[in-house]
């Protein structure tokens, strides 16, 4: 008698605890059927297009309503065996979860939700433990069993919640919209990061449209300086969905003026300027020819200059702070590297790389507080670039696998697009292997090689093999595809290098 009571007890108390798992699983799935777009994004998804939209409808809502049936029949009939489906459900998504965190990179959003799973999937072992397996006369229930009065009332239960949620659709909308802005307009992620000294991939794109990397631009922090190297296409909005704010941007270092590494320097010039109120221009640094166009770009916005001084004031836009300033800067004579800014503990250095017949090309290294990245810039490979990379603790290359282009170049020439092959074939000529990237970081005997600059695109990450080579047999160290949102934290003080997710 004893032993039953406290089992009974037992048992009530986990079934009601998987019990709230079946309603929040079943309330996720009405969300996402109800409001793709808003519960997507909270789990760091976003619709591309209408296509997105009906995946997160149907395989999000479908999949976690499934799943909630599933775990409420479990709760309410307290038979084990209906919390398989569930329990089975959360392992796999525990292991694809566990991959990513290895292969993808750490996410603290991602850890949390690893570990609320790992306490749900507990919930329903302890459970198995309680429960009884068979019904009075020995054997499980079965369906037409379960379809009784309780399941009736989940069922009820459910519509009305469905019929309430769309009925109250813009009310629920506009209290979501007001939480939502509140979180991502206070967000400063850089604030988070401890001292050191750290690359934030913003665009690992090129010239190529890619729908997974917009144009080049490599963001680094120093303390609390940020710099951001290159800025192409795509990438100020990238920059702003990562929760990094324009006016904290101290300077835009240019590469060399393809405009896959100069389209969004007006968009950042203005976002900061109009965003933070400032009273000087950015200053952009770069080799000559960043005069001209800093200058396009400043005289491209003046007209939308005007109307936002009209518009909002001087106060709010400070006509001094709008466009940018150039930074031009030489090689002494002889030499073929200038330091170009020392402050707060900062050294930037930028040296010559050889992207002929584009010229001057170059490439940047930032040392503070004994870590050190380098960015190649677009180059072939070069000697230059290897005496200056050397000892870094991060090599951030450029990178293209000749074998993807030569396929590429080779339907172009099948599909009667000669043009469009040559400039395929040409591209080959000015940028580094894949391969390449893995010799020069081998001998400047860096600590780990990032390819960004990824040509031609990968639509897919499982692409990455492909692209990849024979790469790792040339470098001991780790080699990293990055994609858009990486960050590799080097903390002062010590040799780590930490990667995480800004998404
Ligand atoms: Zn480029
Ligand atoms: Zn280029």
């Amino acid at each position: 008698m004893k032993n039953g009571s406290q089992r009974f007890s037992g048992e009530t108390v986990m079934r009601f605890l998987v019990g709230l798992i079946g309603l929040l699983f079943l309330g996720l799935g009405i969300g996402f059927m109800t409001f793709p777009d808003s519960f997507a994004v909270g789990f760091g998804v976003q619709p591309m297009t209408v296509q997105g939209l009906n995946a997160i409808r149907g395989d999000f809502g479908g999949i976690f309503i499934g799943m909630g049936f599933f775990t409420l029949l479990g709760a309410v009939t307290g038979r084990r065996h209906w919390l398989v489906v569930p329990a089975l459900f959360l392992m796999l998504v525990i292991i694809g979860r566990a991959i990513s965190l290895g292969v993808d990179g750490f996410s603290a959003a991602g850890t949390q939700s690893l570990k609320a799973e790992a306490v749900m999937l507990a919930v329903f072992l302890i459970l198995f433990i309680f429960t009884r397996k068979t019904v009075k006369n020995g054997k499980d229930l079965s369906l037409s069993d379960i379809f009784n009065f309780n399941v009736l009332i989940v069922v009820v239960c459910v519509a009305i919640i469905l019929t309430a949620l769309i009925g109250f659709q813009k009310q629920i909308g506009m209290a979501m919209v007001n939480r939502m802005a509140t979180r991502i307009m206070t967000a400063n992620a850089v604030d988070a990061l401890p001292e050191g000294l750290h690359a934030v991939i913003i665009g690992s794109g090129a010239p190529l449209a890619d729908p997974r990397r917009v144009g080049f631009s490599t963001a680094v922090i120093a303390g609390k300086n940020m710099y951001v190297v290159d800025i192409g296409p795509g990438s100020e909005r990238k920059l702003e969905l990562m929760k990094i704010k324009p006016e904290a941007v101290k300077a835009v270092l240019l590469t060399h003026f393809h405009s896959d590494h100069i389209g969004d320097l007006g968009e950042l010039m203005l976002k900061r300027w109009a965003g933070g109120s400032m009273k000087s221009p950015l200053d952009v640094y770069g080799p000559d020819g960043v005069e001209t166009v800093v200058k396009g770009f400043n005289h491209a916005y003046s007209l939308d200059t005007q109307y936002r001084i009209l518009h909002h004031g001087p106060n709010v836009a400070p006509p001094s702070g709008a466009g940018g300033v150039a930074r031009t800067f030489q090689f002494p004579a002889g030499k073929k590297e200038a330091v170009i800014i020392e402050a707060d503990g900062l050294k930037v250095t930028a040296f010559e790389v050889d992207h002929r017949p584009v010229k001057p090309a170059v490439g940047y290294r930032f040392d503070y507080k004994g870590r050190s990245v380098v960015i190649s810039g677009d180059t072939v490979p070069c000697p230059n670039l290897v005496q200056q990379s050397n000892g870094a603790d991060l090599l951030i290359h450029e990178a293209l696998q000749p074998a993807v282009a030569g396929i590429l170049e080779a339907i172009q020439r099948k599909t009667n697009r000669p043009k469009t092959a040559n400039i395929m074939r040409d591209m080959v000529s000015y940028h580094t292997s894949a391969e390449d990237a893995a010799k020069m970081a081998e001998q400047a005997g860096v600590q780990q090689l990032l390819m960004s600059h990824i040509l031609p695109p990968l639509p897919v990450a499982d692409l990455k093999a492909a692209f990849m080579g024979d790469a790792e047999k040339y470098f001991r160290g780790k080699i990293t595809i990055v994609e858009d949102g990486m960050c590799f934290s080097l903390p002062a003080g010590n040799k780590k290098i930490i990667r995480k997710s800004f998404f």
